[in-house]
């Protein structure tokens, strides 16, 4: 038999219903500013380029991948990726994320300690991430027969709360990572005369929109995890 505990419902609901905002505001602004051209005329790959080779990184490539919103930069192989999109097209949308991305390239160029720590969290995380999941849903089907699993579910849910504690501090630290490679973004953007005054601040909003599903994913995360505490301590 499944168990479903209605009290999980006003811990995750104001983190879907943020979620559900971020993403909803991120295509809106995203999609509105993919329809305006950057006055450089650079697409998003040229933009990232130019502030790689700006900043002496020239030995870091850009490559184009499939998908929606799929860039990043990838520490491990020091690479650039940008989804088809934001590769190609020059539009303040294109700019502003590849621009954001060059941003993570300039953070490790710095060792910025953020995401030193977060680049360390990245393997203990995934199997944090892997093993709560196992649990949660072992605890599914536990809880509905929780009377006979009593001791067993007791250390099981704090077993939980340790793992997934280390997926909630992996979320927090992404944010001032995110938060400061859209920055470094914008103030290279400025600085090489790649965007105009009048440009940046849509660009801005594109970024801080963008900024808004990692806030949303971490405040989910913490809310998640008040809840795991407060399952714990109710059947002490
Ligand atoms: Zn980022």
């Amino acid at each position: 038999m499944m168990y479903f505990d209605p009290l999980w419902l006003v811990f995750a609901i104001p983190g879907l219903l943020l979620g559900l905002y971020a993403q909803i505001k991120l295509s809106a602004t995203y999609g509105k500013y993919m329809r305006v051209g950057a006055e450089s005329g650079l697409s998003g790959a040229q933009a990232a380029r130019r502030i790689l080779d700006q900043a002496g990184l020239q030995e870091v490539p850009i490559a184009e991948v499939p998908g929606h919103l799929t860039d990043h930069y990838d520490p491990r192989n020091r690479t650039l990726f940008l989804s088809s999109a934001n590769f190609n097209e020059r539009s303040l949308s294109a700019v502003g994320v590849a621009a954001h991305e060059a941003g993570h390239a300039l953070q490790h160029q710095a060792a910025y300690a953020p995401l030193n720590l977060r680049m360390k969290m990245v393997p203990v995380t995934q199997f944090a991430s892997t093993a709560y999941s196992l649990i949660a849903l072992a605890g599914m089907f536990l809880m509905g027969g929780h009377r006979i699993a009593g001791p067993m579910f007791q250390n099981m849910i704090w077993v939980a709360v340790g793992l997934f504690t280390v997926v909630t501090v992996f979320q927090i630290i992404t944010l001032p990572v995110e938060f400061d490679a859209s920055r470094r973004a914008k103030e290279q953007l400025f600085r090489l005369g790649i965007v105009r005054p009048d440009e940046s601040v849509a660009i801005g909003k594109v970024l801080n929109t963008a900024a808004l599903t990692y806030v949303a994913a971490m405040i989910s995360s913490v809310m998640q995890l008040l809840y795991l505490i407060s399952l714990g301590r109710n059947r002490r």
